[in-house]
């Protein structure tokens, strides 16, 4: 099969690494990044066709990616704009997407909704962005840039979705910024450092407090505003749930509308290939394995797999994540 189009991608970690291993089979895919090792493994590997040295060996290229940590994304788009100008269209990936206002040139922001608490080429993954949406921001209304971009999203196996750049800081502060600073203060308060015991619900809402605390500071600077105003509201809700509790009133009807929504949401979305399954497992020997005998024999494939809080002698829980509402819904059936 000859290659299409040759894609710059610059910063080869989890997402830019993901990238070009969602593309490398359709699309020429060269690859530069800060560390040798980054790239001497990403050619090894495949994860990329070629490396590049320098800007001007994105010459060829119909667009270049900007992977690199949130800090670094918009002196590296401009760095680039310098050395090519509008001879290619320039992406980014960052998670906020204000600071890319009034940069000239092809520039097409971007952002996948997908991650993981891992960084660097090793996490990189090539179904990380599968299923996830992708939010595009045309900031210089270049619309057939737009389109080539959203081509090649959807060749990566995610949704892309448009909207501008405010737009989208002020949603993720909602759907994503929140909660990093929910669960970064949740740990906090709860953990003194040597803990032991704690809850399977304090693991659930606490995972992405392993996030990188760097990327953090970077997105909280970043998206200031909005932030600080999604903070305002959660610690508003908070205070009511505390006074309530304090005065003694019955709370049922919060932790049910809640209840109603999340509920209606986990059958709905498709967002972060999110369809997720508790099956309790008892510690008899081969118990794991039959459940995934069940699900392979059905043809469910399972997008990933924990075992969570699994104690000797008391068995545990096994979290399997489906790709999609079809398999979560049939695998609900045989395992009930
Ligand atoms: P990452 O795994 O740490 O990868 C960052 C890459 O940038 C690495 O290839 C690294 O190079 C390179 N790099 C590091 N410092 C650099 C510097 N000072 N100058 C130039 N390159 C540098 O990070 P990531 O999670 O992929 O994040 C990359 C971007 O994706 C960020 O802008 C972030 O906002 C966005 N994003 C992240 C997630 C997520 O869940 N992590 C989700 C959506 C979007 P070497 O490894 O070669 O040293």
């Amino acid at each position: 099969m000859t290659k299409r189009d040759k894609i710059g991608i610059v910063g080869l970690g989890l997402i830019g690494g993901s990238i070009a291993l969602a593309l490398n089979k359709k699309y020429e895919v060269v690859g530069m990044s800060r560390s040798a090792s980054t790239v001497e493994y990403a050619l090894k590997e495949g994860i990329i066709s070629s490396a590049a040295e320098k800007y001007d060996d994105f010459k060829e290229a119909k667009a270049v990616f900007v992977c690199v940590p949130l800090t670094r994304v918009k002196d590296e788009v401009s760095a680039l704009y310098d050395a090519l100008g509008d001879s290619v269209i320039i992406t980014d990936v960052g998670s906020v997407k204000g600071m890319l206002s009034g940069q000239r040139g092809r520039i097409i922001g971007g952002h996948p909704m997908a991650g993981t608490e891992q960084s660097g080429i090793h996490a990189a993954r090539e179904k990380l962005l599968d299923n996830a949406y992708y939010i595009l921001v045309d900031y210089n209304g270049n619309e057939a840039d737009l389109a080539y971009i959203k081509e090649l999203v959807r060749s990566m196996g995610a949704l892309p979705r448009e909207m501008t750049a405010s737009e989208h800081d002020a949603l993720v502060a909602k759907i994503s910024h929140l909660e990093h600073m929910a669960a970064y203060s949740m740990v906090n308060a709860v953990l003194d450092g040597d803990d032991e015991i704690v809850g399977s619900g304090f693991m659930d809402v606490t995972r992405i407090a392993s996030s990188d605390p760097e990327l953090w500071n970077a997105v909280s600077a970043l998206n200031r505003d909005n932030i600080v105003s999604e903070l305002g509201r959660y610690i508003e809700i908070l205070s009511s749930l505390r006074g309530d509790i304090a005065a003694g009133k019955d709370v049922t009807p919060f932790f049910s509308a809640a209840k109603e929504k999340r509920d209606r949401l986990t059958y709905r979305k498709k967002f972060l290939s999110s369809y997720i399954l508790y099956v309790d497992v008892s510690d008899a020997k081969g118990s794991i394995v039959a459940i995934l005998s069940k699900l392979a024999e059905a043809d469910i494939s399972i997008n990933n797999l924990t075992v969570v809080n699994s104690r000797a002698g008391v068995g545990g829980a096994l979290r399997l994540e489906f790709k999609d509402e079809r398999d979560y819904i049939k695998a609900k059936e045989i395992l009930r």
